[in-house]
């Protein structure tokens, strides 16, 4: 997963895109990036391995001069993690192209065959993100005159739209011209607006969250339509138009299940009330076909989770505790390569107040089991520190298969979930019982908030892919170079290619 934002100020940017960077954090904490454009229309470059606040110094910050400008920061999915493969890229052709994305393209392979064959573009990099803005550049390309309309930006989008499948949220610049962002067909990732006031004109932002909005100082206009296409220009205009032939809206799940911070809103529906609301239906799922677990504690494994244990112990009418504390200083478990390393890095990151323990059944919930390493390690903390019996509950059911639109999810043999059925998962853990949430209720839970927005795309739960291109040979393909091990070689590798994208120490 990555978190995109796009700014055309009147003001230097430099500041609002690092700020908005730090609250899309959480969305990717590989690598981070920002471009912006100066005043004599040069394009400005800082990106590399690492959180925000260790990529930019303030004379890094000093060169990213200019009031037009968008930033990245990058959770690999498909891709290597090299440095390389930070974003946003470039092309200096025509006009002089960088872009941001978010998400992953599904025909990334046919579309990078294509664009040798037919236009002669080299993609220096393994990721698709690098593709889609060759595909953009060479759609606008078709254009041969130097001007460019509002028109022309919105009948490239929409060949490329025609070109490319799978999930794209994106934020791109055209030189001299101005910023573009769009969103997939589907919608699958977010996208919103947002504009602010000041005495020289209005100023516009885009991003991935609203929470990047909110906190820069700017107002959430609205969400970024599936297909839409949003251009403003150097100079602040703002024109909109649908691109897609047949747009449908589909926002991918998991983001309100585990990625989007819960002060966000993405489309139309507050992250954290659908938490809530996963919390209350789990809850009367717990209480309805459960009534015999014999329950004394509810306790979240932190942080995600907390809002929905909550819940769950006010349905239930039990105590919640926060047994377990985290060590903020410690990123996500996800981000370590190889399994070994995953492991200690729970007990790392979390450790358990025996008195909420000892003695106790306690109900440990979770908002999603993905490998199952964390929950196998946490519950054998709550046994360490004493607990009697443990139950565990996931707000999010089964993940049985890979995710295809740009959420870092193992492949699929290393989901826990892949082809088990909840009582073996639940051995595999050593729970003494384990309880997800049914799917209906998921979608229910967050559907409420929104009742225009009717399907989500969340086929880690069904195996059913909404873009209908995606069969066994790409999931194969995936799996090949998703596993652990395929993570491991590639980034050993790292440092091949970072001649070709001096970061400009
Ligand atoms: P696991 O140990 O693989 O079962 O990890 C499950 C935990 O990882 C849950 O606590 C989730 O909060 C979190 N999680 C779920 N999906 C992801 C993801 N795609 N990237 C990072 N963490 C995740």
């Amino acid at each position: 997963m990555c978190g995109i934002v796009g700014i055309v100020g009147k003001q230097p940017v430099n500041q609002a895109l690092y700020d908005g960077l730090t609250m899309l954090q959480h969305r990717g904490q590989d690598a981070a990036g920002i471009m912006t454009v100066d005043e004599y229309n040069t394009l400005r470059l800082r990106k590399a391995n690492g959180l925000v606040r260790d990529v930019f110094h303030t004379r890094h910050m000093h060169r990213l001069a200019g009031n037009v400008g968008i930033g990245h920061v990058r959770y690999p999915t498909a891709g290597s993690s090299s440095s390389a493969e930070a974003q946003p890229f470039y092309v200096n052709s025509p006009f002089g192209i960088a872009m941001a994305h978010n998400g992953n393209l599904t025909n990334a392979a046919d579309v990078h065959a294509h664009l040798f064959k037919t236009a002669r573009r080299h993609i220096n990099t393994t990721s698709d993100s690098e593709i889609l803005l060759n595909v953009f550049a060479n759609e606008l390309d078709k254009n041969d005159s130097l001007e460019l309309s509002a028109d022309d930006v919105f009948r490239t989008i929409t060949a490329v739209h025609r070109k490319v499948r799978g999930a794209y949220a994106v934020v791109s610049m055209i030189l001299g011209h101005g910023l573009v962002a769009f969103r997939d067909p589907w919608g699958i990732r977010p996208l919103a607006l947002g504009k602010r006031e000041t005495a020289e004109g209005d100023e516009y932002i885009v991003a991935s969250e609203s929470v990047a909005i909110d906190g820069t100082g700017f107002k959430y206009v609205r969400d970024v339509e599936p297909g839409e296409a949003i251009y403003i220009t150097n100079d602040g205009q703002l024109f909109s138009r649908q691109c897609a032939d047949k747009p449908k809206h589909c926002p991918c799940i998991f983001e309100y299940v585990y990625f989007a911070r819960p002060d966000s809103f993405i489309d139309g529906i507050s992250v954290y009330a659908s938490r809530v609301n996963m919390g209350r239906k789990l809850g009367e799922k717990l209480k309805r076909d459960y009534a015999d677990l014999d329950i004394d504690v509810v306790i979240p494994i932190p942080e995600t989770s907390c809002d929905i244990a909550l819940e769950i112990a006010s349905v239930l009418d039990l105590p919640y505790r926060q047994g377990f504390v985290k060590n903020r200083y410690i990123g996500r478990t996800f981000i370590m390569p190889g399994q070994t390393q995953r492991r200690k890095s729970v007990r790392r990151k979390l450790n358990a107040i025996s008195a909420e323990f000892k003695g106790k059944n306690v109900l440990l919930v979770d908002d999603s089991i993905v490998r199952g390493t964390t929950s196998e390690q946490i519950i054998e903390m709550a046994r360490e520190a004493g607990a009697k019996r443990v139950y565990f509950a996931s707000a999010a059911p089964e993940i049985r298969f890979p995710n295809v639109y740009g959420i870092d999810m193992p492949s699929a043999n290393e989901l826990i979930g892949h082809g088990r059925e909840s009582n073996e998962i639940c051995e595999m853990i050593g729970a003494d019982g384990l309880i997800y949430q049914e799917l209906d209720d998921l979608v229910a839970a967050v559907g409420e908030e929104n009742p225009n927005v009717q399907r989500f795309e969340t086929s880690v739960f069904s195996g059913e892919y909404i873009t209908g291109d995606i069969n066994q040979d790409y999931l194969d393909e995936l799996d090949a170079a998703r596993n652990d091990m395929a993570k491991a070689q590639r980034d050993g590798g790292e440092d091949a290619n970072l001649e070709l994208h001096n970061d400009n120490d």
